[in-house]
């Protein structure tokens, strides 16, 4: 993985403004993986493609995370500051071909979900029990091999749990308490919307640089992009912003 360079950045938003998030997460890897394929990418499981997102977001944007939540009972806000390291947990690099569970009688074999699933499950307004079956390559009663479909619901909760434990990073959960009222919850933390967000920000404000500093020198936007940051923001207090 390398860097992206504030053009490439800015020009994944742009193509991303009208796609989905699991889109999008796939436009931002493929140009910062070029070691990886497209396909290659989009066979990762979830967990996999969140934790090189949380590598890029830390080559982005630093390793600092702040984010914001809201108390459910008191409505009181919190400030979260944590790091990429808090949330980063022991997913394993090379794609998993297919894993298995048993209970009871049963014993299935199934992959984890990846994000040509998600797209599919998006594309077609599909229900979460479709990703299931996608994931399911093979469903076995005792010796007998039975149809997907038929998965009794309890058995399809233990897959979904296996696959959980599997590929921890897909679901990253904070543990909260509120400081004014002590209560506490879990709160989900997608890194695919919250990366998504503070490169839209980024975008804004760096559009916005760009003007002032065209506007005021006539300098061109690739060349006001390559410049560094702290090399752009004494321009831009030296005309007046
Ligand atoms: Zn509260």
């Amino acid at each position: 993985m390398r860097a992206l360079s504030a053009g490439e950045l800015l020009t994944i938003w742009e193509q991303g403004l009208m796609q989905q998030p699991v889109q999008q997460a796939l436009d931002l890897l493929t140009v910062a993986c070029p070691e990886i394929s497209y396909s290659q990418i989009a066979q990762l499981s979830i967990g996999q493609r969140d934790a090189l997102l949380l590598t890029l977001r830390e080559c982005t944007f630093g390793s600092q995370i702040q984010s914001l939540a809201t108390c459910g009972k008191c409505g009181e806000h919190l400030e979260l500051t944590f790091d990429v390291s808090d949330i980063r947990t022991t997913t394993p690099i090379e794609p998993l071909e297919s894993c298995s569970v048993q209970v009871d009688s049963w014993e299935i074999e199934f992959r984890l979900p990846n994000s040509l699933d998600l797209m599919m499950i998006v594309s077609t307004d599909s229900s979460p029990s479709a990703l299931l079956e996608r994931c399911l390559l093979q469903v076995r009663e005792g010796e007998e091999i039975q149809p997907i479909a038929q998965l009794p619901n309890q058995i399809a909760g233990a897959v979904v749990t296996q696959m959980a434990k599997l590929d921890p990073q897909a679901d990253v959960q904070l543990n909260l308490c509120c400081p004014a009222c002590s209560h506490r919850w879990l709160s989900t933390f997608d890194i695919v919307s919250f990366f998504w967000s503070e490169i839209h920000a980024w975008a804004i404000r760096t559009l916005r640089e760009i003007h002032i500093l065209a506007s005021a020198y006539g300098w061109g936007e690739a060349e006001i992009l390559a410049m560094s940051p702290y090399r752009r923001r004494l321009y831009l207090e030296m005309v007046g912003r």
